[in-house]
């Protein structure tokens, strides 16, 4: 393992880092590492994560009491020290106001999953903990649900985001990836639509992940990959049609025709053409059995249902009426 003076030059380094990418305002933000034997360096209160040097780094004991460093410890030591606790395989933790990711936190919206390869296999599910007054042990806390599900990156309502791993670069590269995604998630909306990869390709990547030794809840087989609340809450704010289904064929290699649509210009939402209007999301039909996190979806099926119902018998009046008109045409 590298030197406590090496760790402590890497902690710096990944602040100016942050404070870079704008990931972190004033004196936002904090960083920590675990060093074994109830030790954790950590990043000082009160200063901007992109000036720091290696002697304002802190030294802290597992209940978060300062045992060395000059300056005054982070006041949210207890979030870091709540992953420390529950995942002894992590030993760096990076917590930072990244605005996209941010954007979503304060919407209070999950960020949608099967769309980007790289997120689903670095990251996979990214959930919303609850809000609470940052610094305490309730804010610490609001987190440990997800810890339990294995979550390596989390976004904190109303406040940002934290990422976990093994180094710290890999803690920080979460952050990154966060970001990036949820900024391309809000371009793609400006673009007109969001497509998810199809249940079968998202399957690959759980392979792949599984191969590549990263852990992900979803390869114990009982939730569903895709089909999430958050993913719908996102679809929720783009439009307000039922969303156009995906249409995988026979080999699932299908891609959907988009969960949203632009507006048209009297603002109403416009059907796909084409588009098959089956109640599927993500390549796969959403049972009525499945439970409130995913009610909006099924819901929205139902009403694409409805729909399809109303449009079958219109276009069978459509076509009684021009019959004879059509007929008369071909006898000429
Ligand atoms: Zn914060």
């Amino acid at each position: 393992m590298a030197s406590e003076w090496e760790i402590k030059k890497q902690i710096c380094d990944l602040g100016r880092r942050m404070y870079e990418k704008g990931y972190v305002a004033a004196n936002d933000g904090n960083i920590s590492f675990r060093m074994g034997n109830g030790r954790y360096l950590c990043t000082p209160t009160g200063v901007s994560k992109g000036f720091l040097t290696p002697e304002m780094i802190c030294v802290v004991d597992d209940d978060g009491n300062q045992v060395g460093g000059e300056w005054p410890r982070t006041s949210e030591i207890l979030l870091h020290l709540e992953i420390f606790h529950e995942l002894p395989e992590i030993n760096a933790v990076v917590h930072a106001h990244p605005p996209h990711a941010t954007a979503f936190a304060v919407a209070g919206v999950e960020v949608p999953m099967c769309i980007l390869p790289e997120v689903e296999i670095f990251i996979g599910r990214i959930p919303l903990a609850d809000y609470d007054t940052p610094g305490g042990k309730n804010f610490a806390e609001t987190i440990l649900p997800h810890l339990r599900k294995k979550a390596n990156t989390i976004l904190l309502a109303n406040h940002g985001a934290v990422a976990c791993d093994k180094t710290l670069e890999q803690a920080y590269f979460h952050l990154e990836t966060l970001d990036m995604y949820c900024q391309i998630l809000l371009l793609s909306k400006q673009v007109g639509k969001v497509r998810q990869i199809s249940e079968p390709k998202v399957n690959e990547l759980l392979k792949l992940k599984e191969s590549l030794g990263l852990d992900d809840p979803r390869l114990e087989g009982d939730c569903d990959p895709c089909v999430l609340a958050g993913s719908d809450e996102f679809l929720r704010g783009f439009s307000t049609c039922a969303i156009p289904q995906h249409s995988a064929d026979a080999n699932g290699h299908g891609r959907g025709t988009g969960i949203a649509n632009l507006p048209s210009q009297n603002g109403q939402p416009q059907p796909t053409p084409g588009a098959s209007r089956t109640a599927i999301v993500a390549g796969k039909v959403i049972p009525a059995s499945l439970g409130g996190s995913s009610e909006t979806a099924r819901r929205r099926a139902q009403e694409d249902e409805m729909e399809r119902v109303v449009q079958l018998v219109t276009d069978q009046i459509v076509q009684r009426i021009s019959l004879p008109a059509t007929q008369g045409l071909h006898a000429e």
